[in-house]
């Protein structure tokens, strides 16, 4: 095969990890964001920002520019990028392989109600006036809107433009990671009393989560949506020790 030409589907810190592994090992690559965050974290690599145009237009994207790795190193959550990699990469014959990370755990002492979904986390706080911490993202918070009756913490990447969707809410505008130390001062300083979290996995975001567990806090915990099988790394070296195997 010719010298690697990488593809590295991002916006995580594990895709900036990979990014920089790349580039240290001499490898060429294209990191490609979504577009979601207005300051993207700066990469190693060259970087591409904005959608593909579907299956159709990912696959034209991997042809026209020669790639011979497809990574996908997205969000757990982002199912549809997820979904897009593998049609794509299938249809055009491009190895793909996803960088993830394993879900979070409850562990002793945690209390924790699984919902499968953002609409499940919506009905599992249909109740009294609460309290609540909820971090899952800016694109997410409109679906919150049937229940107005909570004050809302949101930490957002970004400061939001024009009027949120909840009526009692505040932001907190940070990127992460964060340490349980300071998650915990902040949910005490907002008198927290539920967390709504999806369940990423990783290390950057799980401040939250040892938090909630220090203060005896509930957390409901979205459950990760369901990808197709393909490849999968849980680590950096994999996916550069994968590269390496099939490009010999
Ligand atoms: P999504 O729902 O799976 O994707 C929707 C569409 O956005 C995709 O079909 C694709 O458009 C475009 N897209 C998504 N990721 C892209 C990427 N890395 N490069 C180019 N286009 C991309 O994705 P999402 O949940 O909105 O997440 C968007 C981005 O934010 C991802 O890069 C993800 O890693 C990051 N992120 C997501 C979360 C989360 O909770 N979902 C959290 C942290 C970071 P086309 O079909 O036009 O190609």
């Amino acid at each position: 095969m010719n010298k690697p030409n990488l593809l590295i589907l991002g916006g995580t810190t594990g895709a900036t990890a990979l990014a920089r592994a790349v580039s240290d090992a001499g490898l060429s690559g294209v990191v490609s964001f979504a577009g979601r965050v207005e300051r993207p974290v700066r990469q190693p690599l060259p970087q591409r920002v904005g959608g593909f145009g579907g299956v159709d237009g990912l696959a034209a994207y991997l042809r026209e520019n020669a790639i011979t790795h497809l990574i996908d190193a997205t969000h757990p959550f982002a199912a549809q990028m997820s979904g897009n990699a593998i049609a794509a990469a299938a249809s055009v014959r491009v190895p793909l392989i996803a960088l993830t990370r394993a879900p979070w755990q409850a562990a002793p002492g945690d209390d924790w109600t699984h919902v499968p979904d953002i609409a499940g986390a919506v009905t599992a706080l249909d109740g009294p006036r609460k309290r609540v911490m909820l971090a899952v993202g800016r694109m997410h918070l409109a679906e919150f809107a049937p229940n107005p009756q909570h004050f809302y913490l949101l930490r957002l990447v970004d400061p939001p433009q024009g009027a949120l969707p909840l009526p009692d809410c505040q932001v907190e505008v940070s990127r992460g990671p964060f340490t349980a130390a300071d998650d915990r001062a902040l949910m005490e300083r907002h008198g927290i009393e539920l967390i709504v979290s999806k369940n990423a996995g990783g290390t950057g975001a799980v401040a939250k989560l040892q938090a909630a567990r220090a203060l005896g806090l509930p957390v409901v915990m979205i459950d990760r949506p369901a990808i197709p099988k393909r490849r999968e790394a849980e680590t950096v070296g994999d996916v550069m020790a994968w590269i390496a195997e099939t490009s010999a």
